[in-house]
């Protein structure tokens, strides 16, 4: 995660604007206005987040935003794996530790390894978060990557495998009684990327559910949870789901790839086209098939929709990973949706999720239409 976008950001600029104004029903049979506003902020996972609600004014939005902001600034400082936070024993803290004694853990550590750990039995590891080292080499790689070379050195088969001696989830120690963890081996690290965004929106969106907001949506960088629909007289919201470089192979379509008509729930889209580097030709992105140690090669994106943004998180990295028939079976297992992307451009995608989605509303789907936020 970016320090340096971390600092500009360090209080939330509250840019809220009022989009337009609806009707609302207030029970009592008067109405009042309920107003559109927005917000980004830039300082947490290392990505653009950005809330919308209908509120009665920008004082209650503005509370709404702060308890979004708070919370993914709470669990950023905690998941983050490549920097020691103030007074926080984080993920890098327990990576430090690794084959030591336990560490004493926020309740939110212990709670997303647990997720994780079922989430390496669930999908037979096609997303294993101790994966940390392989995936180490690969940031690294692509980090270090020239711009615009297109010829950057790739690690070596192995090197990647050396790196690979202690990866099995089940090695990741949780005492949920005295919320401790350790991992067992020395040379084990985690790297909770997979999931840890999901996490985080889920949690977001529940506290603001506590809080009493009827109607909001959170993007975080394509991560999407919605809480009810917009207040404006529609049903749903426009959700825009990104093309994975579809203009590389059809120059004429545009950036969207399809517009998803939502009410409720989470739609994750996990791409190959976000981080990457290119040698020789080829592209090697940041998704890891755990079974080549090298960028999983099936599709080019997978956009999951199910009620639980940390479920569609992980599904959608799974997804990826996995062969199609695989993939199609742990989505279907899990009532999710899906739309895949292959390697060619091809869409393929799942009843449910066609359902709710422009691609059957309008046969030239992929030239785009009216998104938000
Ligand atoms: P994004 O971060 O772009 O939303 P994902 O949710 O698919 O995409 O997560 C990708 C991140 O997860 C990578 O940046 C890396 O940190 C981590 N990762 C990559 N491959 C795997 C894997 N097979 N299992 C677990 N984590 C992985
Ligand atoms: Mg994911």
């Amino acid at each position: 995660m970016n320090r340096r976008l971390g600092h500009i950001a360090a209080t939330l600029a509250l840019v809220a604007l009022a989009l337009f104004a609806a009707r609302m029903g207030n029970g009592d049979g008067s109405a009042r206005e309920a107003k559109k506003f927005s917000v980004e902020f830039f300082d947490t996972f290392d990505t653009l987040v950005s809330f919308t609600a209908f509120t009665k004014d920008e004082i209650e939005f503005e509370g709404y935003a702060r308890v979004v902001h708070d919370e993914m600034l709470r669990l950023h400082r905690l998941f983050d794996i490549y920097h020691d936070h103030d007074g926080l024993v984080g993920m890098k803290a327990i990576n430090d530790a690794a084959g030591g004694v336990p560490l004493s853990v926020d309740a939110s550590i212990a709670d997303l390894l647990e997720i994780a750990k079922d989430a390496y039995e669930d999908t037979g590891g096609a997303v294993n978060v101790t994966l940390g080292p392989v995936l180490k080499i690969w940031h690294d790689h692509r980090d270090r990557a020239p711009a615009n070379s297109g010829d950057a050195p790739i690690p070596s088969l192995e090197e990647l495998q050396a790196a690979a001696t202690h990866v099995s989830a089940s090695d990741i120690l949780i005492d949920r009684e005295h919320s401790t963890v350790l991992l067992r081996h020395a040379d084990m690290r985690l790297d909770v990327g997979a999931a840890a965004k999901g996490y985080a929106v889920q949690k977001a969106v529940e506290l603001l559910r506590d809080a009493g907001l009827k109607s909001g949506l959170i993007n975080a960088g394509g991560n999407v949870v919605i809480i009810g629909p917009p207040l404006d007289g529609r049903e749903s919201w426009n959700i825009g789901v990104r093309a994975p470089d579809l203009e590389e192979l059809r120059p004429a379509e545009s950036k969207l790839l399809d517009v998803l008509y939502l009410s409720d729930g989470a739609a994750v889209t996990s791409g190959s086209d976000q981080r990457y580097f290119t040698s020789g030709g080829r592209r090697y992105h940041h998704i890891i098939d755990p079974e080549t140690l090298f960028p999983a090669e099936n599709v080019r994106s997978v956009t999951v929709r199910h009620p639980n943004s940390t479920v569609a998180d992980i599904l959608s990295t799974a997804a990826f990973v996995l062969p199609p028939d695989r993939a199609r079976a742990l989505i279907a297992r899990h009532g999710a949706e899906a739309l895949w992307v292959t390697g060619d451009g091809k869409k393929l995608a799942t009843p449910g999720y066609l359902a709710r989605s422009q691609l059957v509303r309008s046969a030239d789907a992929a030239k785009g239409g009216a998104a938000e936020p």
